[in-house]
């Protein structure tokens, strides 16, 4: 009951809060979030949408993706920070990118999709030195 997820972008000028459980918990791997954030891929972390709300101004960019059904990824209108996603498909969930998180150490994954498209870019590949800092 007292579950809260709340985030914000790089600049601060959107801040989102999202009451309740998280529904799911997952990285996703695909080529569309891979674009979208310019990494690996995206950890995401789906909420009901009733318990959503933003404050700031965002840009958002509708695309079909992978699923085959139109996606809208909301980023901050000044920094382009990538917040949420708003499925058209599934108007009545969220998807919050847990980079953005408040409390990003909350985020436990549940499942990884798409690992068909996942690269080798992919930092947490095994046998590659990792540092719990800048590499030096
Ligand atoms: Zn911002
Ligand atoms: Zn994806």
């Amino acid at each position: 009951m007292s579950d809260c997820w709340k985030g914000r972008c790089l600049c601060g000028a959107v801040q989102y809060h999202a009451r309740g459980a998280a529904l799911a918990q997952l990285i996703c791997h695909c080529r569309d979030c891979q674009r979208a954030s310019g990494s690996a891929g995206l950890p995401v972390v789906v909420v009901s949408a009733a318990g959503f709300s933003f404050e700031g101004e965002i840009r958002s960019y509708t695309i079909t993706g992978g699923s085959g059904m139109p996606t809208t990824r909301n980023s901050c209108a000044r920094c382009g920070s990538l917040l949420f996603g708003t499925p058209q498909h599934a108007p009545d969930i969220v998807t919050l990118y847990a980079g953005t998180l408040d409390e990003p150490s909350r985020f436990r994954a549940q499942f990884v999709q798409f690992t068909c498209e996942r690269h080798r870019l992919d930092a947490r590949e095994p046998g590659v030195e990792q540092y719990s800092g800048r590499a030096p």
